[in-house]
């Protein structure tokens, strides 16, 4: 699930430069150019994370901080402080506001999304998808795209969910309803023999550079994803 990130910045283009960059890198951004309509919509749905410039007309990024800080539904929301100030008497202020963490302008787009996911995977781990690469097969969750040997593979979105899910927990091996638990959640018109249909369409796609052989029959027990070929 894309985390809901929450921009607060009056100046359009930086606001909408951030809006981009976020949205590439897989996150669902929320755009106000002032603390009051941030407020509003935080009162509609409270967002993964804030990115609060300082400087902003009427309520500044520090008076809000510290407001979110003293009310019990924002509290916990993490912020990255934005600001033109770069000396250390500011990001102190800006530390003790309640800010997770602070980033001075000019900052590059990357950067800012290295410091979203370092907060957030402190914060909040579940919402980080991570690109994982295993045995030269290489997932990455915020493009969905699935790399064999550096070629792309062409993969439905079942299947996709399913290998993500033996990627993100190799060499322990799952029993088709803890599978359909965790792919399909609580759909109970769907029987454990769609978990095997799955399973043989996944390996069709992986066969090309043997990946198939990553997803392996545990007997009497369900399924393990994994790179040693055990019994
Ligand atoms: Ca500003």
């Amino acid at each position: 699930m894309a985390a809901n990130i929450l921009i607060v910045e009056d100046e359009e283009s930086i606001l909408e430069l951030i809006a981009i960059n976020l949205h590439q890198s897989g996150f669902n951004p929320m755009r106000a150019l002032n603390a009051e309509y941030a407020d509003k919509l935080i009162q509609e749905a409270i967002p993964d994370l804030i990115i609060l410039d300082w400087m902003l007309p009427g309520m500044n990024g520090i008076e809000f901080a510290k407001r979110l800080r003293s009310n019990s539904s924002t509290k916990k929301i993490p912020i990255i402080m934005l600001t033109a100030k770069s000396d250390e008497e500011n990001k102190i202020v800006g530390l003790e506001s309640g800010a997770d963490d602070y980033l001075t302008k000019p900052f590059s787009p990357r950067e800012l999304v290295a410091r979203i996911k370092a907060v957030l995977r402190r914060k909040s781990p579940e919402l980080i998808d991570d690109p994982i690469k295993i045995s030269n097969l290489h997932l990455d969750p915020s493009t969905h795209r699935v790399e064999s040997n550096g070629a792309t593979i062409k993969i439905g979105p079942t299947e996709f969910k399913l290998l993500h899910f033996f990627m993100k927990n190799p060499d322990r091996v799952f029993s088709r309803n803890h599978i359909l638990d965790k792919v399909w959640g609580n759909q109970s018109e769907i029987d454990d023999r769609t978990v095997d249909v799955h399973i043989k369409r996944l390996r069709d796609v992986l066969t090309n550079n043997g990946h198939d052989k990553l997803v392996q029959t545990v007997r009497g027990m369900g399924y393990r994803f994994s790179e040693n070929q055990e019994n």
